[in-house]
């Protein structure tokens, strides 16, 4: 399976990195290496003085796909669960100035935090999703402000890539983010609903 995280999809969050709003999604992917453990904690990895977390909404894709239309896209999912792609930003500022690519800064070995339960998406009808850190509210937003939404990702990914079962995608992040260090914990929820704790190690 692959992770494929979608970036600059919050105008919130695209306004307080300072980057401008792009006419179709930004994606790179994550390795099935780059997967958090079940229940394991955090570790700061030694390669990077400025770990952020970004929280994400988390579609598992169902079935096989190739260039789909967006009128089908939701065939091929009905599954949805929260993450972290947490991210090295120093290191990605570095490849963003030399325009090298993200893989040191978003792809390293435990970079994808996936929430053990997903939850079908006709049992929700809103999907709101926060992050709390040290228990206090730190990310907060809803699907409906994606930049560009879950239908319009899949129909443009998979004309790149065929999309297969049990790929992950992390549809971007909210304002918000900011860096974590050793004896922090992050928990997210969708709606009411605690999908993860990790303490930062
Ligand atoms: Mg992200």
């Amino acid at each position: 399976m692959k992770i494929i995280c979608i970036g600059r999809n919050y105008s919130d969050h695209v306004k307080e990195m300072g980057n401008s709003i792009s006419k179709s999604p930004i994606f790179f992917l994550k390795p099935n290496s780059a997967l958090l453990p079940k229940r394991n904690p955090f570790f700061i990895p030694n390669f990077s003085n400025e770990i952020h977390y970004e929280v994400e909404l988390v579609y598992k894709i169902k079935k096989v796909g190739k260039s789909i239309d967006q009128s089908f896209s939701k065939n091929y999912y009905s599954e949805i669960g929260l993450g972290i792609d947490f991210t090295a930003r120093d290191l990605q500022e570095e490849c963003k100035k030399n325009g090298h690519p993200w893989e040191i800064a978003k792809s390293f070995d435990q970079s994808a935090l996936v929430s053990e339960n997903f939850m079908d998406l006709n049992s929700l009808n809103k999907l709101n999703f926060s992050l709390l850190k040290n228990g206090e509210i730190v990310q907060e937003s809803n699907a409906n402000k994606m930049i560009f939404n879950i239908d319009q990702i899949i129909s443009y990914v998979s004309n790149y890539m065929t999309l297969k079962t049990g790929d992950l995608i992390f549809t971007g992040t909210p304002s918000g983010v900011g860096p974590i260090k050793i004896g922090d914990s992050l928990e997210g929820f969708i709606n009411d609903k605690s999908m993860f704790k990790v303490n930062i190690k």
